[in-house]
């Protein structure tokens, strides 16, 4: 199979001022001077990027995923996953939230389970589906029947998470379904939690070939990722401190497994923290990464907004200018 040349593609969506911020004269702080361009200016910072979705529905944003699947199909492993601060709309746009959306507002991973089962129309394969939540360095197994118990640390390499065999669209999208509504049920025993987690559903494909009787397993991670915000938070006490730590680490391990992908380097160092090593069969070896950096618009998210673009242009700039940046 030949291999795809750009093995990531970076991308940022800007929610919509809410009517409440406008009430508040929160401004948007953020100017898109040319669609074409995929520019997005912000005060005196200009950031490029493959794809800016401004005003965009759901289905435009998925077309960055459509291709990612193709070669999920034809055996490559993918992430796909939401970064930003709580409330710029990363679950929105994985469709991993509650309540159910019409087809035009599916996120994500609903579109994602169509598309695969699109591709399926010959039953050439069997798909698999599990979901998962990592939290403060635990894992734990939304469709399991104790999704609420920690898989331990060492069980890492094996987390024996249950990968439900699916037969249809309405099935995969109803085992969604259960693991939002246990992730929900296991947050009124704590606190809210959910933003500072995350979650990650993902869709495993066993394909047999009839020719030569072999088969090819490939899968693709569908990740909505714990709030930005908690990145550099000093100062909190207790619990609150030990979920920045896991978080900040999490998510800074991510990005080096992403900067170590794009640049195709031999090592991708998937084990420092619970997230890149829950992960890690879709970052190594014949892997593609979709990230999609949500950001707020409004003048009250400006300081959130500008480290998010500064995360995902990171990566852009490496893209862009491989020989000039090292791990
Ligand atoms: P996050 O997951 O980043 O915390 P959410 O996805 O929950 O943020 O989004 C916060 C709110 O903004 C939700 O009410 C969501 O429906 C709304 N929202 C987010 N993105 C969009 C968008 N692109 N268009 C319309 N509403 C959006």
């Amino acid at each position: 199979m030949e291999s795809p040349g750009d093995k990531a593609v970076i991308a940022v969506r800007s929610r919509p001022l809410f009517a409440q911020e406008i009430a508040r004269n929160c401004a948007s702080v953020l100017n898109f001077p040319d669609e074409d361009k995929n520019i997005v200016i912000l005060g005196k910072h200009g950031f490029e990027f493959d794809k800016i979705f401004c005003g965009s529905a759901q289905e435009e944003v998925f077309e960055i995923v459509r291709p990612i699947l193709k070669q999920v199909w034809a055996g490559y492993s993918a992430t796909v996953m939401a970064y930003g601060q709580t409330g710029a709309g990363k679950t929105y746009t994985m469709g991993t939230g509650r309540g159910k959306f019409s087809l035009d507002g599916e996120g994500v991973v609903p579109r994602t389970v169509r598309e695969l089962f699109m591709l399926n129309a010959e039953q050439s394969a069997e798909i698999f589906v599990s979901f998962m939540e990592v939290y403060n360095e635990g894992v734990y197994d939304l469709l399991s029947a104790f999704p609420t118990r920690k898989i331990q640390a060492r069980a890492f390499r094996d987390l024996g998470l249950q990968e439900i065999h699916v037969v249809s669209v309405e099935d995969a999208l109803k085992r969604l379904e259960e693991g939002i509504e246990a992730r929900r049920v296991s947050e009124t025993q704590g606190n809210e939690k959910s933003s500072r987690s995350h979650a990650i559903f993902s869709i495993h494909i066993h394909k047999f070939s009839k020719e030569d009787e072999t088969e090819t397993r490939s899968l693709v991670h569908l990740v909505d990722l714990a709030g930005s915000e908690a990145v550099g938070k000093a100062g909190n006490q207790g619990s609150l401190k030990l979920e920045g730590i896991s978080i900040n680490q999490g998510l800074l391990a991510l990005s080096n497994c992403i900067r170590a992908v794009i640049q195709k380097s031999q090592h991708i160092p998937v084990r420092n923290t619970a997230l890149t090593n829950v992960l890690q069969d879709a970052l190594k070896g014949k892997c593609m990464l979709a990230l999609i950096a949500c950001v707020s618009p409004s003048s009250k998210d400006e300081t959130e907004t500008i480290q998010t673009l500064r995360f995902a242009q990171a990566f852009h700039k490496i893209k862009s200018k491989p020989h000039i940046q090292k791990i």
